[in-house]
């Protein structure tokens, strides 16, 4: 077994331990729809404020349908709380016209049809795919880039499609939400872009991130890859 996958499963099973297990595949119903827009709303936000913005367009539309016929004065009002409120607007109109034209109303399942939509990138496609469609994606986002290169999953300068591409190769399909939530959170708490708390992190047997204090560094990585 490689390196890299004996590490992989090592940090499956501490995120387990840590961060408990995450429901099973078909035990949640989400709406695919709401999935999609409230990924857009969340887009370069915090995360309080796009909940907010989620609870009042939901409330008020929760179709494509009923989103269009509140104009986008109404829509524009409803998020504003949001970073790039206007942008945002522009696209979840766009999305939900394309839906109506395209789709039936309904959310596409396929990664290239969803990335047609407005607004919408790699990492948004493959949350809805992941948490609306309960499909085996990794989305990758700075979180889950930063934690996998800095515990040497990946290589240095991957960019993101290749990181997605080594994960998903990496992490056994079941285990991909609970990887991908799990990176997202660890970046969150620990592993943060500047000051990662390496000494704290339940990681830190698996990690020779330079900062972790442990004396070995990216060539010691690269040697275990
Ligand atoms: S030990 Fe440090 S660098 Fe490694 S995963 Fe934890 S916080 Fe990130």
């Amino acid at each position: 077994m490689s390196g890299r996958l004996q590490r992989m499963q090592q940090i499956i099973s501490l995120l387990r331990e840590h961060y408990g297990d995450e429901p099973r595949q078909g035990d949640e119903k989400p709406d695919p729809f709401k999935t999609l827009i409230g990924c857009v709303l969340s887009q370069r936000t915090r995360d309080r404020n796009a909940v907010k913005a989620a609870e009042a367009l939901f409330k008020a539309a929760e179709r494509p349908e009923d989103v269009l016929r509140l104009g986008g004065d109404r829509l524009r009002r409803l998020i504003r709380c949001l970073g790039f409120y206007n942008q945002k607007s522009r696209y979840i109109t766009g999305i939900c016209e394309a839906l109506l034209k395209e789709f039936g109303g309904r959310v596409p399942d396929k990664r290239e049809q969803l990335l047609k939509l407005p607004g919408v990138g790699p990492k948004t496609a493959d949350v809805v795919l992941s948490y609306a469609f309960n499909r085996p994606a990794i989305a990758v986002d700075v979180h889950v880039g930063t934690v996998a290169k800095r515990l040497g999953l990946v290589d240095d300068g991957a960019a993101p499609e290749a990181v997605k591409k080594t994960l998903e190769a990496l992490v056994p399909p079941e285990e991909c939400r609970l990887v991908d939530r799990g990176f997202v959170r660890l970046g969150k708490e620990y592993c943060r872009s500047r000051a990662p708390r390496c000494r704290e992190c339940f990681l830190n047997s698996l990690c020779d991130y330079p900062e972790h204090g442990r004396g070995e560094g990216r060539s010691a990585r690269t040697l275990r890859a």
